[in-house]
């Protein structure tokens, strides 16, 4: 049988949906980094922490940075704890595009 997932958003459990479903939803960003995900029976562990499933996706889960002081913030929209400025999802997208380099430049090699 195939891998069932289960996921919580606003503490309401989805599901069961197939890996595919999933990667679909990352892409979508119905499924954030942050987002409760569970693997069949299994213990509820956030999305950012199951190998490979970003990066199947394409999305970018490493460190973002504020373009405006260069401090780590959270995965965008958000604040920057340390400028106060607000940080767009354009960031994130950018993150996303320079993701998609890095993973094909390691393809190429
Ligand atoms: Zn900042």
């Amino acid at each position: 049988m195939a891998t069932q997932w289960y996921y919580k958003i606003k503490g309401k459990v989805n599901g069961p949906i197939s890996s595919s479903e999933i990667i679909k939803k990352i892409k979508a960003r119905q499924i954030l980094p942050m987002t409760q995900l569970r693997k069949g029976d299994s213990q509820w562990v956030v999305a950012q922490s199951v190998t490979g499933l970003f990066e199947k996706a394409g999305v970018w889960t490493g460190e973002h940075k504020c373009p405006y002081c260069g401090n780590t913030i959270t995965t965008p929209p958000t604040n920057c704890e340390n400028c106060q400025r607000k940080i767009e999802t354009s960031a994130y997208e950018n993150a996303d595009t320079h993701f998609k380099k890095i993973v094909s430049s390691k393809l190429e090699k």
